[in-house]
């Protein structure tokens, strides 16, 4: 059998939450050959609700779909399937600052398959959950274990694509680190068993000075959204004017002797900015505590 990446899915339907039927020969159970991804749906001040980067799952999976053999829904139908599930759900979505809708999309090989082959038939579906916060108050840090008998993934593997298999082959060595008291493992690399890789189900990264660095995506650790926009982030500079006025002021670009150099990323504002203006206005408002006795 030939991989479909093509996006020939038929278009779905709204179904309430319930079992689903599957053929016990099912591409999925058998071999395989499934694919999921995470996203959350954040609820605004103002009632409405946001994504966050909906398009990033989505070609994550086309890519996932097309290591695993699988055809996939396009960009435009997995983003348009996840709106038109969070609209259905909106009631779900908790209120600002009380967590967020969780949204999980599932790509599996549902047709029927005896010998070792792709499935001939896919399914894709979408399901949703509220989920709190998920550290309670403020950070907390999480402890980890390197446990170097057991590895995430290998070169040529998987481990870059969020298939189904991944997380069943580290539920033994999650499960004896939390029994040590651990909240998860840190993987490493499985051929020179000494570079760090990520964590069962997120990425890592490291702060040393002023150097903040990460494992690179080379087939064998997961190319996260959330790591691809900290990256992002953390690599804008930042130029910020401070007055009474102005309270603390981001600046989007200075031009020098006609040429023009953009600072804060894209949005043109940076998190410094952002982070000082929030801390500075909170505490002339009174809105958290005066430990500096600075306001009368
Ligand atoms: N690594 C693994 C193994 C994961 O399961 C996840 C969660 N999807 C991540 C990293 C983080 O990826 P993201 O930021 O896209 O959620």
């Amino acid at each position: 059998s030939k991989c479909s990446t093509g996006g020939n899915f038929s278009k779905g339907e709204l179904q309430r939450y319930g079992n689903i039927e599957l053929s016990p020969s099912s591409g999925v159970l058998n071999y395989g050959q499934g694919l999921f991804e995470g996203l959350k749906a954040y609820r605004k001040e103002n009632g409405s609700i946001l994504l966050f980067r909906p398009e990033e799952n989505a070609s994550r999976m086309v890519q996932g779909a097309e290591r695993m053999c699988m055809p996939s829904p396009t960009i435009e139908q997995f983003v348009e399937a996840v709106k038109l599930t969070v609209m259905a759900n909106k009631r779900w979505v908790p209120p600002v600052g009380k967590g967020s809708l969780y949204i999980r999309p599932l790509l599996m090989g549902s047709g029927a398959v005896l010998g070792l082959a792709p499935a001939p038939e896919y399914t894709f579906l979408i399901y949703v959950s509220p989920v709190g916060n998920y550290f309670k108050e403020g950070l907390a840090p999480i402890n980890l274990v390197v446990e170097n008998d057991f590895h995430r993934a290998t070169p040529g593997g998987t481990g870059g694509v969020k298939t189904i298999g991944n997380y069943a082959s580290v539920l033994k060595a999650q499960s004896a680190a939390k029994a040590k008291g651990y909240s998860d493992v840190l993987y490493l690399d499985s051929t020179h068993k000494k570079y760090l890789e990520e964590v069962s189900s997120c990425n890592v990264f490291l702060v040393k000075g002023k150097t903040i660095s990460t494992p690179a995506i080379k087939g064998t650790i997961l190319p996260g959204i959330t790591r691809k926009s900290i990256i992002d982030v953390a690599r804008s500079q930042e130029v910020f004017c401070t007055g009474t006025a102005v309270v603390v002021s981001p600046v989007g670009s200075i031009t020098y002797l006609g040429k023009r150099i953009s600072y804060g990323g894209e949005s043109g504002v940076g998190v410094v900015s952002q982070q000082l203006y929030s801390s500075l206005t909170n505490l002339q408002m009174g809105l958290t505590e005066d430990k500096l006795g600075w306001t009368v």
